[in-house]
């Protein structure tokens, strides 16, 4: 028997009508370094629709795909909404690959046309002339119009002022049906080995995401919720806000290009954000902030900080909660899970300390997303809280293929082999060890880099710790500690062995230490492990041994 439901295709269209009319009083409001710039999302509707009329005017048709080059902002939304409902495809730029990577996604994902912030035309320029595909760009933002133009038109392209375009287009413009599994947009993985590889979101796997992101157990959002999305828009979707946000008719508070905790807490003093969303390495920085200006509460609008991207330090979700009242919640996924698959709150009747075992783990799948972890040859190993193997996950909004890249290693009988490697319990909660390829194999045995990193960033004087796998004639390999301490501290390797040694077995603790200034990025803000492991290799480290 079919249901007799209506058939009610769940697109991004639908999710702009519904945030542009029901929650056209919400607003986006974005940082513009000394102060903000504001619009309501009935505006936000209008707009898109001007954008889209603008792109059909360039020619973009059917599955066109356009590139974004742009900060979170309010024009950066715009295209968020205007390009999927126009049954085109939107493909968000990471602003901060390495050039060649750039250009291989622009020419792989055949982008036709490349929105650009005017602050960002000087580093799109360098590129732009390798982009093989691209007919149009356009410069949106205030410094739009002293921006170099003439810079990107040696390229060949065609370049339009963003603004000018808009002005001359239809309000009313007639939004077309769209299917919901048909492609809304896509974004590469940060290819932190080889070459990117490029994920296709559906409609209807937008929609659904954004439903699960609202949920109580993520971000709980409502309208009168302010949301702030410090991960870029280019990043897995900056999580899903976006989207969630305006769904639920939240107001959206927008970064842009003033991403430091200085400038970050000031927008937030501003705009009193109640949500946000960011990795780690920003949360360190606004604790350290917070730690040196007593005068910045944000604790009386801030409810919760969604943070993941990599492993959650409980000592970072305990000082931003004892020290300055705000609760951190981790939550773990990919760009391959749109990305949010499982969120790290404690099991029902789990009180005080007893609550971190649970938090400082990567948490409950989300209804949707079903994961399982299997052994090395494959079989499916127990959830039984040891068993430890590569997590594998399918569901509403997994990738089930790479867009033109053959990959099957990375699919196992209709699941996503996620490269993450960790343990799942009887109560379905998910504990990773590490990435698979930061495993570290030490005389036959599993270090978890990630524990080790944990234990050490809860030392007073660790503001950041990495530590990767050097090879050891003995053990195969053995653990090396990069550790950046707080200013003005002083510690030698055996203290911070000893402390270790408190709550990690003798046998895995790092044997050989190095100090250094920073632990470098990747263009995502995570540990960019391989760095480290080149350093060592070139003999750039100075490293001393502590055993
Ligand atoms: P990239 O693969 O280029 O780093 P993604 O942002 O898609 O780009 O990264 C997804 C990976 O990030 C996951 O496979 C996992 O290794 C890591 N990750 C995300 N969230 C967490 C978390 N809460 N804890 C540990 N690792 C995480």
């Amino acid at each position: 028997m079919r249901s007799t439901m209506q058939d009610y295709p769940l697109t991004v269209g639908a999710i702009l009508r519904h945030g542009s009319g029901v929650h056209g009083d919400a607003q986006v409001v974005t940082a513009t370094g000394d102060g903000s710039r504001a619009q309501s999302y009935a505006e936000l509707g209008r707009r898109a629709a001007r954008l889209a009329d603008a792109l059909r005017s360039l020619g973009v048709t059917g599955d066109d795909r356009v590139g974004t080059f742009q900060w979170n902002n309010g024009e950066h939304l715009e295209a968020y909404f205007a390009v999927p409902s126009m049954g085109a495809v939107l493909h968000t730029l990471n602003i901060r690959l390495f050039p060649d990577q750039l250009t291989y996604i622009a020419n792989h994902a055949a982008d036709k046309v490349v929105v650009v912030d005017g602050s960002l035309v000087g580093l799109l320029a360098q590129q732009l002339p390798t982009f093989e595909t691209v007919e149009h760009v356009l410069v949106a933002g205030p410094e739009a119009a002293s921006a170099d133009l003439d810079r990107l038109r040696s390229s060949g392209k065609q370049v339009h002022l963003y603004e000018e375009l808009l002005d001359a287009a239809d309000e009313s413009f007639a939004w077309p049906d769209v299917d919901e599994l048909d492609a809304a947009a896509m974004c590469y993985t940060s290819g932190t080995t080889g070459n990117p590889k490029g994920v296709v979101y559906s409609h209807r796997s937008s929609y659904l995401h954004s439903m699960a992101a609202c949920m109580g157990v993520a971000g709980g959002l409502t309208w009168t919720d302010r949301v702030l999305p410090i991960v870029p828009m280019f990043h897995a979707n900056s999580w899903g806000l976006a989207y969630a946000s305006v769904m639920t008719g939240a107001s959206l508070l927008m970064p842009d290009r003033w991403l430091q905790a200085e400038p970050l807490c000031r927008f937030m003093r501003e705009t009193r954000p109640t949500v946000s969303g960011a990795v780690p390495t920003v949360w360190n920085e606004v604790l350290s902030y917070l730690d040196q200006h007593e005068d910045v509460d944000l604790s009386s609008h801030l409810r919760l900080v969604l943070c993941g991207g990599s492993a959650v330090p409980v000592s970072l979700q305990k000082a931003l909660g004892e020290r300055h009242g705000i609760s951190m919640v981790q939550a773990w996924g990919m760009t391959e899970t749109s990305p949010v698959a499982s969120v790290a709150r404690p099991p029902a009747g789990v009180e005080g300390e007893d609550v971190w075992h649970y938090r400082g783990g990567q948490g409950r799948l989300l209804p949707g997303v079903e994961g399982r972890i299997v052994g090395d040859s494959g079989e499916v190993l127990p959830a039984d809280g040891s068993a430890v193997g590569e997590m594998e996950v399918r569901g509403a909004w997994v990738t089930a293929a790479y867009y033109r890249d053959d990959d099957p290693e990375r699919f196992h009988d209709g699941w996503l082999r996620t490269g993450d490697v960790g343990r799942l319990d009887e109560l379905g909660y998910l504990t990773l060890t590490d990435r698979s390829k930061d495993v570290i194999k030490s005389g036959g045995e599993w270090i978890s880099s990630v524990e080790l990193e944990n234990a050490l960033m809860a030392h007073p004087d660790v503001q950041e710790a990495a530590v990767v796998g050097i090879p050891d004639e003995k053990w195969q390999e053995r653990p090396l500690a990069s550790v950046v301490l707080r200013e003005g501290a002083r510690v030698e390797p055996a203290e911070l062995r000893d402390f270790l040694a408190k709550s990690v077995a003798r046998w895995q603790l790092p044997d050989a230490w190095a100090f250094i200034d920073a632990v470098p990025r990747t263009s995502v803000g995570k540990f960019d492990k391989k760095v480290i492991r080149r350093w060592y290799a070139d003999g750039e480290l100075d490293v001393s041994r502590a055993d």
